[in-house]
Order: structure tokens, then sequence, then C-alpha cells
């Protein structure tokens, strides 16, 4: 059992003020595994002061001297990688593959991004006779969600610190743990007083303190779209600058010309990838009519085929979703599409196992477009078929959503392809399965959200503009 009894305020570890404590457990074993300390209002008000503090002499140093402060933190992070992995896997279920691979190497693939690109910012540029300055916005409030919670830290604490601004972080309260890896790390690398602080605790308490204090200037929130609403709602009367990253129902659009088996098991790795908790999941297949039993079976196939248990065992791929609540949540889903008369065609909400919160990675086929299954965020291993006749069709069910923020295009020509990509409103569009590019400017249209995080792009939306006539 870890205890983590303090919060990084000002670059000392300290007992909340008015806070408690939260139980963290490992949805793989439902054992406790931490206890951590949760702040309250004064602990936000002591951090978001203390970034105050630290932003003057942050924000004036030169790039080049930000970003050696965070090589070396960086490099802090690398030397506790397996410690983190390890820490994913117990307070998240990942596998241990997924932990290494699309949490924790990513995750630092991002900060990595963030470095190499504070040399693209324009920090300076001259139009007409002004020169425009680009500077640091402040204060920035950063409020992650547990799907990832590595990877969602550094997507936006690197953008933020590169940028200059000073941090307070609050991680989600399923996954706080690895947060606490990543202060440690700040700490042993220099990162001067205050410049991050870290406040665990509940969003209804800690998030939304951070939120409406007045010395706050940026909000950065990641995760559902309700909660980003609420957020957006409280920041208005101190006009916040607020960067919102939230849901998505993405689609994966198979042309009647793409390699089907490819495209098939691409989509279904994809939308079960963190046990389909992953904000960019591809849960919805689309297939040309004419494909559609085929790929319904390949789809079933590549689903049963996906291996669930031990998070622990290097072969597992399929861990438990994070909670009891979650694994509720999307078993309520399925039962209710079935309901609705979709088939399912593999898994089911029935439990695999009688330890941990695990759901069988499940396809659905026979749903009907206007399905709550096909419209709203499951945020579980559940993928839906639907077929279409044209390509018109395919883009248009594609965008039949409120969401936008990932999709995919699959066809044996690259122009047709891209032709597709161009039609579909979302941040996102992998071509054939193409990899994650871990610099690329990464956010939602619609519900998904309207910010961009990651590489430049990520830096920008900490930077406020500024126009010096001459
Ligand atoms: P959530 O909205 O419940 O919580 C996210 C964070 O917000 C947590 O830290 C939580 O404590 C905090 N929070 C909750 N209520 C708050 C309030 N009133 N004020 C301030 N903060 C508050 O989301 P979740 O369940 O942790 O994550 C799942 C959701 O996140 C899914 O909808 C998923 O799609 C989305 N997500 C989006 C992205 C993206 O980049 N677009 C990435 C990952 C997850």
């Amino acid at each position: 059992m870890t205890t983590r009894g303090c919060l990084f305020l000002g670059g000392r570890w300290q007992a909340p003020r008015d806070g408690g404590t939260r139980e963290v457990e490992n949805p793989a074993t439902e054992l406790v595994i931490a206890r951590v300390a949760e702040g309250g209002p004064r602990d936000v008000d002591a951090a978001v002061h203390a970034a105050r503090r630290a932003f003057p002499s942050w924000s004036g140093l030169e790039v080049t001297d930000r970003v050696a402060v965070l090589e070396r933190w960086y490099d802090e992070l690398l030397a506790v990688h397996d410690e983190l992995v390890a820490t994913t896997v117990a307070e998240v279920g990942a596998p241990v593959v997924i932990a290494r691979e699309a949490h924790v190497e990513l995750g630092l693939a991002v900060l990595r991004g963030y470095l190499d690109a504070s040399k693209d910012v324009a920090w300076e540029e001259q139009v007409g006779s002004s020169v425009v300055l680009r500077e640091a916005a402040g204060v920035a409030a950063c409020i992650t969600p547990w799907n990832y919670p590595f990877y969602q830290v550094l997507a936006k604490l690197g953008g933020a610190l590169v940028a200059g601004c000073t941090v307070v972080l609050k991680p989600a309260e399923l996954t706080p743990l690895s947060a606490y890896l990543l202060a440690e790390a700040a700490d042993r690398a220099g990162l001067p007083a205050g410049v991050l602080n870290l406040v665990p605790g509940a969003g209804s308490v800690v998030g939304e303190a951070m939120v409406t204090h007045p010395d706050v200037d940026v909000v950065s929130f990641t995760g559902s779209t309700g909660v980003g609403a609420r957020i957006t709602a409280l920041a208005a009367p101190t006009v916040k600058r607020v960067c919102l990253e939230l849901g998505g129902k993405s689609a994966s659009v198979v042309l009647d010309d793409a390699d089907l088996v490819a495209a098939v098991t691409g989509t279904v790795q994809a939308a079960m990838l963190n046990s389909g908790q992953t904000c960019s999941a591809w849960s919805r297949l689309l297939v040309p009519a004419s494909r559609l039993a085929a790929a319904t079976e390949l789809a079933a196939t590549a689903a049963a085929g996906l291996v669930l248990g031990d998070p622990l065992d290097e072969r597992t791929w399929l861990g438990p979703l994070v909670s009891a609540a979650q694994r509720a949540t999307v078993a309520g889903f399925v039962d209710r599409a079935v309901a609705a008369g979709a088939r399912v065609v593999a898994g089911g909400s029935a439990r695999p196992a009688p330890v941990g919160h695990f759901h069988a990675a499940t396809v659905l086929a026979g749903v009907a477009p206007d399905a709550e299954v096909v419209r709203e965020e499951v945020f579980g291993p559940v993928l839906t078929v639907q077929g279409f006749d044209t390509d018109d069709e395919a883009v248009a069910l594609a965008n039949a959503t409120a969401y936008g923020l990932h999709g995919g295009v699959w066809s044996a020509d690259p122009a047709r392809a891209l032709g597709i990509a161009r039609r579909l409103r979302t941040g996102q569009v992998d071509v054939n399965g193409a990899a994650f590019n871990p610099s690329a400017p990464f956010g939602g249209y619609g519900r998904s959200g309207n910010g961009r995080e990651l590489g430049r792009h990520g830096i920008e939306e900490f930077l406020e503009t500024k126009s010096v006539q001459r």
C-alpha cells in the first residue's frame, strides 16, 4: 500500500490545508493500492499564488533556458520509466504492453515533441510596422482524466511549461499516482519552486476552485463533454481562456477498394485499445453494404482474439475498465443496444472474469443509425458495424454525430482516401491505420472540444499575442 499524504505547493511537499484523503483501487484486483491526499479550496488558493509568484521569472527566461530545465525533467522521467509503467498498470489496469507503449512511451514522445517544437514557434515576428510577440498566457489550471493519466498530464504540461506558463495540476481522482512521479521528477530536475503545483482532489471541489479562481488565466481541460460545458460556464465571469479536449464517437470508414482484413482488424484494435477507454477510439466501423457480412465476421473474430486477463502478463492485450461504475456504464450501453435490436456478434455484457472490472471486447451488428450506442460515447470496448452504399453515404454516416475528434479512412487509392478525409468533420483522420504523430495538433471539432494539444500548436494554446508598433 502506497501513501501519498502531501500536495506539491510552491516547491514543497505539504499536507492539505482543508482536504482529506482518497483510496486508489487497482481495477484488475479490486484491491486498494494507495491512499492519496486530496486538496480543498484553500490548497488551490495556495497553489495558484505559488504559481503566480513563480510566473515572472519562469516566463522571463529565454526559451532555450526553460527548455534546458525541461530536458532535465524529460531525463528524470526516462530514469523512472519502469516505475511509470508499473504505476500505470496498477492504477489504470492497463496491460503492461499497452502501459509501456501507449501510456508511458507515447507520453514521453509527446514531451519530446514539445521540447523540439519550441524552435518552431514564431516567438517574435514582424508584421508591417509591428513586432508581434508571443508571450506566456499566465497561470494555467490543468485538469486531466483517468484514461491515459501520464500522457494526458504531459499533453498539457509540455505545452504550458515550454510556453512559460506556471501550472496548477489536478489529476483525475481515480488515477493520481503517475502525477506524483511527474512532480517528483520535476522537483529532482530543478524546476523552480511554484512552476508546477500538484493538487489532487475532487473535480467538484478542487477542479471548480481552480476554474473560478481569479488569478488563473488559462484552463486546459480534458474530460467529458458535460464537464467541459460546465467549466466553460464557470470560467466565463473571469473571462478565462478555456481549452477543451472532450469526448468522441469516431468512425472508421472502409472504402470498397480497401484491404478488408487489414481495415477491419486495425479498426477493432483501435476500438479496443486501453479497453476502449480512448477518446479517439474508432467506435463505429462503416463498410460497404456488399461487404457487411464479411466485415462483421472478421470484426467478431478479431475481437474474440484479443487476449483478456491479468494486466501484468505480457501476453494480455485487454485489461479491465477503470472502475465498477465504468463497467456498469458500458454494460448498460450494451444491454440497451441489445434491447433495441442490436445483435451481439462478439463479447457481450456478461462478466468475463470473477474479479476485476473486465468487459469483453464486444461487436454489435444490426444497429440503427440513430441508436443510442451509435450516437453516444460508450468509453468501453464496444464497436458497432454499419453498412453504406456510396461514398457520400459513408461520409454522411461518419459525420452524423455531435462529436468530431477522430476518423479513419481505408482505401487502396491515396487520393480517394485524402478526398474522404477532407470531408470528415474531425480534428484527426488516419489513412490506412497510419501511426499516431505525437507532434501533430490533436483536438476536436464540435462537442469534442475547441483546443489543440501537442507540438507547436499545443504550445500556442498557452501563449498570448502582443503587437508593438514602432
Ligand atoms: P470527467 O469529465 O468526469 O473528468 C475529467 C476531469 O475533470 C477529472 O480530473 C475530474 O475530477 C474533473 N472534473 C469533474 N467535474 C469537474 C468540475 N465540475 N469542475 C472542474 N473539474 C471537474 O471525465 P473522465 O471520466 O475522467 O474521462 C473520460 C472522458 O474524457 C471521456 O468523455 C473522454 O472522451 C474524455 N477524453 C477526451 C480526450 C481528448 O483529448 N479529447 C482525451 C481523453 C479523455
